[in-house]
């Protein structure tokens, strides 16, 4: 669809901030307190709309986050909530979030309710969208403040997802911004497994780096732990891509042309009549390809596992009320 307003006409775009919250009642106070205040000061300086907002949504929290957004809402209609059902995790609750903020924004910005992620770069985002860009990545400049093991695992992944095919942009979580039309394309995405991540670059368009420092938590503690990252990772491996399965058949090819040498091998052993040793390489190989053969039908099986859900076209999200 054509974008109709004019993007020199500022004060007509509307912005959207859309958080996704899982068990965030520590940092909710400051972080909407922050937001607000960005929120109006960008008002303020007429670069976007006086109707623009702050969209927070529950993930299936079991602390008081939701009765927290309530609060917020009540105080002041500028922040606005959206419950999910239950928790469905960081992607789904985003997505859920998203597609409903696309109805009203012009301009929406995905951003993690620790505000780990700086806020004051927010200006850049929407600049870049007045400069034309329909979709606006935050690029990670350092990770000096995350501790050894996130940073070691957290770039392992992104290395790992390029190395399998996956097309991602590095060292860029899920802070970004989306104009509607983009976010009106990845509607059309869709899938169930869903990997954001790796979907937002397929949609093309013109498209911007922001780049920004990345701050500790807020409060509380990561609703990442290394077994969601794991999980993450494969996930978006298998929804980007088929390597996994390419190697597979290159790693088979392999080991039929070993196969030709053990043969050789193996007859003239049996011509120099030493048959009897031999056991070593027989156990050996016996484990190797075993382990190989149980390997490549789980990795088979993780994809057809894939299209056993992605078939059923369950809902990846379900709202339970919207606050507005
Ligand atoms: N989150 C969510 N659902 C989940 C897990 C996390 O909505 O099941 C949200 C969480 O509230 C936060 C964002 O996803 O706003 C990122 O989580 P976190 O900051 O814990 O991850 P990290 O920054 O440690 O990778
Ligand atoms: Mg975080």
């Amino acid at each position: 669809m054509e974008d109709k307003k004019n993007r020199n006409n500022r004060k007509e775009h509307v912005l959207y901030l859309v958080v996704p919250c899982y068990n965030e009642q520590e940092v909710l106070p400051e972080t909407s307190k922050r937001l607000r205040e960005k929120l109006a000061d960008l008002i303020g300086r007429e670069l976007i709309s006086s109707e623009s907002r702050i969209l927070f949504v529950n993930d299936g929290s079991k602390d008081r986050t939701w009765e927290m957004i309530e609060e917020l809402h009540e105080a002041d209609p500028v922040c606005q909530g959206v419950k999910l059902s239950r928790n469905r995790g960081h992607q789904n609750a985003l997505l859920g979030g998203l597609m409903t903020a696309k109805e009203y924004a012009d301009m929406v910005i995905s951003l993690d309710a620790d505000l780990q992620d700086d806020i004051d770069v927010i200006d850049q985002f929407v600049e870049k969208y007045y400069e034309g860009c329909e979709i606006v990545y935050g690029v990670r400049s350092a990770r000096n403040t995350d501790t050894f093991f996130k940073r070691f695992t957290a770039e392992g992944f992104y290395r790992l997802i390029r190395l399998m095919g996956g097309e991602v942009v590095f060292n860029h979580a899920d802070y970004r911004l989306m104009s509607r039309r983009a976010l009106e394309e990845m509607e059309r995405y869709q899938e169930v497994n869903l990997f954001l991540r790796g979907i937002v670059p397929m949609i093309g368009f013109q498209t911007g780096v922001v780049t920004y420092e990345r701050h500790e938590r807020l409060a509380g503690e990561s609703k990442y732990p290394l077994k969601k990252m794991l999980a993450l990772a494969v996930d978006g491996i298998t929804s980007l891509s088929i390597k996994p399965i390419r190697f597979i058949v290159l790693l088979g090819m392999f080991i039929f042309v070993c196969s030709f040498a053990m043969l050789a091998y193996s007859l003239i052993q049996h011509f120099l009549g030493r048959t009897s040793i031999g056991w070593t390489s027989l156990i050996v190989s016996i484990w190797a390809i075993g382990g190989l053969q149980l390997l490549a039908i789980g990795v088979i099986g993780e994809y057809i596992g894939k299209i056993y859900l992605e078939t059923k076209r369950r809902p990846r999200y379900i709202i339970e009320k919207v606050l507005r």
